[in-house]
């Protein structure tokens, strides 16, 4: 495992114009709150490939990769779900090249890699955090779990009304 970075020095590098390099970090991005539940990532520490080219007239242009799991309660029955979330982002910075050149990220050469991947994992989240992309969810009815109540799973008669307040429920 790569040893663990929240922030990297762009400029111990010393690469002239032109050049580049690719490099293998580790970094933490956290737990994340999804509609008030808590969902952790797996790894704890990420491994991610960051590529540091420098731009001609100076600056950098980054591209960051990796994958991660968020670990938590299925948005549809509840099981644990663990769903992979891959990501691809870029930076450039280029400081006296105007404000969409500038990364917020990278300040004096410094770049929060820990910030970057963090935000880059949450916008290329799922909207919804699902066991699989096939799972059916809970009976309206009765609650139950209809990935492994079975496909004949019905209700015949008209529903309790104790689990009136059950289909109510969203889980978003
Ligand atoms: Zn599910
Ligand atoms: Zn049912």
């Amino acid at each position: 495992m790569a040893a663990r970075t929240d922030t990297f020095d762009l400029g111990r590098l010393r690469l002239s114009s032109g050049e580049g390099r690719r490099l293998v970090l580790g970094t933490r991005l956290g737990d994340f709150y999804l509609g008030g539940e808590p969902y952790a990532v797996e790894p704890q520490e990420v491994e991610v490939a960051l590529d540091v080219s420098r731009m001609t007239g100076g600056g950098y242009a980054l591209r960051l990769r990796f994958e991660a799991a968020l670990s938590g309660p299925c948005m549809r029955c509840l099981e644990d779900a663990m769903p992979v979330t891959a990501v691809d982002a870029r930076e450039v910075n280029q400081p006296g090249g105007g404000e969409e050149l500038q990364s917020p990220y990278v300040e004096d050469e410094v770049l929060d890699l820990g910030a970057w991947a963090r935000d880059a994992f949450a916008l290329a989240l799922p909207s919804q955090v699902v066991c699989t992309p096939e799972c059916a969810g809970l009976c309206p009815e009765c609650g139950a779990n209809l990935n492994t109540a079975g496909a004949e799973h019905h209700h015949e008669a008209a529903p309790d009304p104790r689990w009136a307040k059950l289909r109510e429920l969203r889980f978003e």
